[in-house]
């Protein structure tokens, strides 16, 4: 039977934990996640072990990246078949901070980022988000000085704002994006799907093939901007209540109006039913 990982709560019981992993040298890898663990996550760790003798997951449901009407207290918690996962998954430790370790009383520091997280996709629908993200991975960071860090493409914006931010503020760690993983049907795994009902998880799987067939489209040369009204028209009709679907830069996220000014993300936000649906792919 797989061992068991160390189970930090409080910063000081983690700097133990990670103090013989130092001392023996080895490479550090952590995959900070809010939890409700699936597939997409266990794949990170997968990657994770490909790059460091010692994998870190953190597990942490972040208020500060919730607005106050978002799905903070309902968002799934389900610690202990996680901790089952990550046992089998063989990771040496996980993180999973109580809210006053992370936030003790009086805390006053906020990172405020720019570029591409005021791109106008996420952080317009969610203004708190990546204030909240960056907060909290830069405190993941210096409390466990990891070597190597691994964020899924799912959430790409904020892959591109989390490494911009460790650029920015020279933190010594390389991180690292990880390809989505799907359902057969196309659905990207996430936390969330589990909100679906049955007729909506038949629905969901909509967000993937348009953006898959925008993809191809757009490389074959039409109009970025109609196949994108043709797209969101595909998502309404389904049923979503569309956020955006955009084609973007996929370094600046900077809008983008043809092929050649390119490499190019499609990312697509919508609503089914109370439930709020990411992805994206690139072109
Ligand atoms: P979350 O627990 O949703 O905050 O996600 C934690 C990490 O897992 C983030 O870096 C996500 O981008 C990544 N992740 C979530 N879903 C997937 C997926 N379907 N494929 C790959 N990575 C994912």
């Amino acid at each position: 039977m797989a061992k068991r990982p160390i189970i930090a709560r409080s910063v000081p019981t983690l700097r133990k934990a990670l103090a013989p992993f130092r001392k023996k040298g080895d490479r550090i890898a952590l995959v900070p996640t809010m939890g409700a663990l699936h597939q997409g996550h266990l794949t990170l760790v997968k990657e994770a072990h490909k790059r460091a003798e010692r994998v870190v997951v953190s597990i942490f449901v972040n208020p500060t990246q919730f607005a106050p009407h978002e799905d903070f207290g309902s968002y799934p918690r389900t610690f202990d078949s996680d901790v089952k996962a990550l046992t089998e998954a063989k990771v040496d430790l996980v993180w999973a901070p109580t809210a006053a370790a992370m936030y003790p009383e009086g805390f006053a520091t906020r990172i405020a980022p720019e570029g591409a997280a005021l791109a106008g996709l996420e952080d317009k629908f969610r203004p708190h988000f990546f204030g909240g993200v960056t907060t909290v991975v830069s405190k993941l960071f210096t409390q466990v000085m990891p070597d190597v860090a691994l964020f899924g493409q799912k959430d790409y914006q904020q892959l591109r704002v989390v490494t911009q931010m460790a650029k920015d503020l020279d933190l010594p760690v390389k991180v690292v994006g990880v390809p989505t993983v799907r359902e057969k049907d196309g659905l990207a795994l996430s936390s969330r799907n589990a909100y679906l009902s049955l007729p909506e998880r038949t629905l969901a799987p909509t967000l993937a093939r348009v953006l898959k067939a925008s993809a191809v489209r757009i490389k074959k040369g039409e109009p970025i901007e109609m196949v994108l009204e043709e797209g969101r028209a595909e998502i309404a009709q389904a049923g979503f209540a569309v956020d955006y679907l955009e084609a973007r830069h996929a370094v600046s996220l900077a809008p983008i109006a043809s092929l050649k000014d390119g490499p190019i993300r499609l990312l697509v936000a919508a609503k089914l039913g109370k439930t709020r649906l990411i992805d994206n792919i690139g072109v």
